[in-house]
């Protein structure tokens, strides 16, 4: 049985294709047969691009993102471009393509939208989805002021969920303020058994194929503790 890993973010632009994408290099790098997808993309396929310049021989662009709207907004707004009541999408119709990639692999990444309650139809969140479909989340955040509340928020409404197995990513800023010394061990003290890890600032130009692939591998060892925390149920 293969395993589903949802990558989820205390909101947008957090890192979470930087790390999906370090992460598909690692897994492959160490043998693993592993695919990523990004199921929804709004407003452009940046981040399925990005994902399938680092598995091009296993999966094609259709495959990993399934559902692309133009727009950028939340899936469900950016389909018609308004609001409407009749749930457009149904969970079957999501989960169908993400269960064919999961068949041709060992590990499938799931990048999300946004954070987790970014609404996917009129009666889906992204939570919904995650529900469905993953076996474990990892919570990608900013190392930055505001993050301790988003972080609390996002992994407790996961567990208000069901959802056991949650992991943190803090990515470190370019320009570190002056919470972010602390915050790494005040999450930790309030999320308990939660393991909390910290990548390190990658640089501008982290997303890059080229540079995703070199920093895959120089951070071997700490992106086997993000995939393999210790403290996990
Ligand atoms: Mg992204």
């Amino acid at each position: 049985m293969s395993e589903v890993v949802f990558i989820t973010g205390t909101g947008t632009g957090v890192g979470k294709t930087l790390l999906t994408a370090m992460l598909l290099h690692y897994l492959r790098e160490e043998g693993c047969r592993a695919l990523a997808m990004k199921p929804f993309c709004s407003g452009g396929r940046g981040d399925a691009w990005m994902l399938l310049s680092l598995q091009k021989d296993s999966i094609d662009l259709n495959s990993v993102n399934p559902f692309y709207f133009p727009k950028p907004q939340a899936p469900w707004v950016a389909k018609t471009g308004k609001i409407v009541t009749k749930p457009l999408m149904t969970m079957q119709r999501i989960l169908k393509p993400l269960i064919a990639v999961k068949k041709r692999c060992d590990t499938l990444l799931v990048e999300g939208s946004g954070g987790i309650f970014v609404p996917l139809s009129a009666t889906i969140l992204v939570a919904d989805m995650i529900v469905e479909i993953a076996d474990r989340v990892i919570v990608v955040a900013p190392n930055a002021l505001g993050t301790i509340n988003h972080t609390l928020l996002t992994v407790c409404a996961l567990q208000s969920k069901g959802i056991k197995s949650v992991s943190v990513v803090l990515m470190a800023q370019e320009h570190p303020d002056i919470s972010a010394c602390r915050n790494q061990e005040t999450l930790a003290h309030f999320l308990g058994k939660t393991p909390v890890l910290e990548l390190p600032f990658l640089g501008k130009r982290a997303s890059s194929a080229r540079s995703v692939r070199k920093t895959a591998n120089t951070l071997k060892p700490l992106l086997a503790k993000v995939f393999f925390p210790a403290s996990l149920p």
